[in-house]
């Protein structure tokens, strides 16, 4: 199954290269394909009966073939039976070949979409012709596929045909219970069928066949998570309690009170440090929420009880960002921070190293870079993630090896919907920040045709006279980051030239040290207008900040959309979002933009989001970490989800290394489903 799609007959390597980008790289890809739609080829009227535009298998005598006077008419072949006449008509035709496949004077069945011309009954370019003996091979419903760009829908299913072909009959994995509660097939047969749909109701979601293959990928998504929770809860953990001394000395510098749900959050947290099993914690807040003071909390714990902690971000300018709330801070209790990022090299770099080593620094923060082999601790005990959905569970258990039993706090700013959580982080333990600190104000937020720039830019003219700071948000051309930035490059020229001395730009293409310069002139004042791609999606914090101009706003998800808006109204003054558009809009780029209008809750907005998109392209799955599903549909299948999580925990919680008969066919499904890594967190492989 897992045999590259060149293995199959007829697929050279420049049809693989199509296949590939429709279904997949090997022969399984093809056996998930799922049909799209059918087309119904059982109708089989006789002419008189034939009603246009409707697909036909029809009984017919060849009788003439018809050359055209010039190549640019079409090459035509008249037909009878009985009742009527109709022509078969092609152009650029093949005449020696239309000759051979449909003599004169012969019966052949012929199947297409009739279409009536004038008088005249016809079929354009026939889908198939065969000889009365293949009727019941024409008469059929024939399952239709997502294609692509030059590859036929012959062609795809004729591979697709073959690999079914190669299907192997496997033990089954599913609770024999609970597929008979549910009236499902076999797996081998269920996939057979999903490729032989009898009629539209069998391409539903919701269809048993279909749903069934669904439990099936969710299930060893489920297991996978299990298990990699399960390894990680085998090694100890250690109890960690501080004496709260750093923490209250922070809680008396902050500027502010903590919110209930941060205290409600940092308790939980510290129950699950003082507790001897390792902590794997999800904080999960909107942006602006107050993640950060919290997570901060927890890292003073480790220090406290004479551990240290790290925090890690996904991007260079969001591990700064940490630094500069967290730093002074730290300094203030006498805890010494450091630093880490890619940029780190030679002296600077080993200067660090030795201070992680020595345990001269309690709290480090940075990015990925702390992941790397040479980067070694005293003694770490916390590290607090901060995911924004970009790093992948292999990669959090890298950084928990770097610690004996090293707790761990995820925090993500998207609020992810239950049921995609569930998928992502298997059952974690989660505290949520939903309510947003004190004294903040709503976001006016309003959606405009992009013909009204100019009436923007004059707006601007007004806010900046009374002191405000502004994003502006430059288009996303999809997949080229130098369209983005030439994009972005003329915005700003632009404005410079509306608003001389105070327009910065920052994109993903500038040195690390040039984007940390715009930022902070911006952060101080310098500038007052930030012309961005969406480098500053991710965690800024700029509380001057109170506009947000967003270009082509139809072409942002409704998470980015969410996130970027969350970039304003963090300080106590009132905050204006202006969502520029293009029309014509499609109805989905409306919805998006009038969700937006309409409501500030990141829950509903990421609830939302998973109803208009299904959850393959939430949150921009590709680079979001969440896995992607081929067979279910989050959108639709959420009660198989949590039955696939339920069924999960009670297999290993009887046969925790599946060794079992059954737990023996589950590992046939997590290799199916190319889950094997999770395999391999098994004590015995
Ligand atoms: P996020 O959850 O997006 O990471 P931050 O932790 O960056 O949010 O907090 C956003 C802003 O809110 C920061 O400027 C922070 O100092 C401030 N803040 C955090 N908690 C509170 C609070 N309880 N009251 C008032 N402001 C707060
Ligand atoms: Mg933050």
């Amino acid at each position: 199954m897992f045999m590259p799609v060149t293995s199959l007959a007829g697929i050279g390597p420049r049809l693989a290269t199509l296949v590939e980008k429709a279904a997949g790289p090997h022969v399984v890809d093809l056996c998930w394909h799922c049909p799209c739609a059918i087309i119904d080829r059982r109708y089989a009227p006789v002419v008189a009966e034939a009603r246009p535009g409707v697909v036909a298998t029809m009984t017919l005598k060849v009788d003439k073939h018809v050359k055209p006077p010039n190549k640019r008419l079409p090459y035509k072949v008249f037909c009878s039976d009985d009742t009527g006449t109709l022509a078969l008509v092609f152009f650029h035709a093949h005449e020696d070949y239309l000759r051979k496949t449909l003599p004169e004077g012969e019966i052949r069945v012929v199947s297409g979409t009739v279409e009536k011309f004038g008088q005249e009954l016809q079929i354009t370019h026939p889908d198939h012709i065969g000889t009365t003996g293949e009727i019941a091979k024409l008469q059929t419903v024939e399952p239709v596929y997502p294609l692509t760009t030059g590859l036929t829908l012959k062609v795809l299913s004729k591979a697709i045909r073959a690999s079914l072909e190669m299907l192997p009959d496997l033990t089954e994995w599913i609770d024999p219970a609970y597929l008979e509660q549910q009236g499902w097939k076999p797996w081998r047969d269920a996939v057979l069928e999903v490729h032989a749909p009898e009629d539209e109701a069998a391409l539903e979601p919701k269809a048993p066949i279909r749903q069934r293959l669904a439990y099936d990928e969710l299930l060893a998504n489920q297991l996978a998570l299990a298990l990699v929770r399960a390894s990680m809860r085998r090694i100890k953990g250690r109890a960690i309690e501080g004496d709260g001394r750093l923490r209250a000395k922070i809680i008396e510098a902050l500027p502010f009170r903590l919110t209930d749900s941060q205290e409600i959050a940092s308790r939980e947290i510290a129950a699950d440090m003082a507790a001897p099993v390792r902590m794997l914690r999800l904080l999960q807040g909107d942006v602006g929420s107050g993640k950060t003071v919290v997570a901060l909390l927890a890292m003073l714990i480790a220090v406290e009880a004479g551990g240290q902690a790290v925090m890690m971000a996904p991007t260079e300018i969001l591990a700064r960002q940490h630094l500069a709330t967290i730093e002074p801070l730290a300094r203030a209790v006498g805890v010494e921070i450091v630093l880490l990022t890619g940029r780190d090299k030679g002296k600077t770099r080993s200067a660090i190293l030795e201070k992680l080593k020595s345990g001269e620094a309690a709290l480090a923060v940075g990015t990925h870079a702390l992941f790397q082999d040479d980067v070694e601790f005293k003694s770490l005990a916390l590290a607090v993630i901060d995911e924004q959905h970009r790093f992948g569970v292999h990669q959090r258990l890298t950084l928990a090896a770097k610690g004996r039993a090293v707790d761990i706090l995820v925090m993500t700013a998207t609020p992810i919907p239950r049921t995609l959580m569930l998928t992502a982080y298997g059952d974690m333990d989660v505290s949520r920040l939903p309510d947003k600190p004190a004294g903040r104000l709503p976001i006016d937020t309003r959606v405009m045709p992009i013909e009204r720039l100019d009436q923007v830019t004059m707006a601007l003219k007004r806010s900046l006279d009374s002191g405000a700071q502004v994003y502006w948000v430059c288009p996303l051309v999809e997949e080229s980051e130098v369209l983005d930035v030439a994009a972005a490059e003329e915005r700003f020229d632009h404005l410079k030239g509306v608003f001389p001395d105070v327009v910065g730009l920052v994109h993903g293409r500038m040195k690390g040290k040039e984007k940390d310069a715009a930022m902070a002139a911006f952060s101080s004042g310098q500038t007052r207008i930030l012309v961005a791609t969406t480098v500053i999606e991710v965690g800024v914090d700029v509380t001057e900040a109170t506009v947000m101009v967003i270009e082509h706003a139809e072409r942002f998800g409704l998470a980015q959309l969410h996130q970027l808006r969350g970039r304003i109204g963090r300080g106590n003054n009132p905050s204006t979002c202006l969502l520029l558009y293009a029309s014509p809009l499609t109805p989905a780029a409306q919805a998006r933009l009038t969700i937006m209008r309409e409501t500030d809750d990141g829950f509903r907005i990421a609830e939302e989001d998973l109803k208009l998109r299904g959850a393959g392209e939430l949150l921009g799955t590709r680079q979001s970490g969440l896995p992607e599903f081929r067979l279910a549909d989050l959108s639709v299948h959420g009660d198989l989800l949590a039955a696939a999580r339920d069924d999960a925990a009670l297999i290993l919680n009887r046969d925790a290394d599946l060794e079992s008969e059954r737990g023996q066919a589950l590992r046939m499904l997590l290799y199916l489903f190319e889950r094997d890594a999770a395999v391999k967190n098994l004590r015995s492989g």
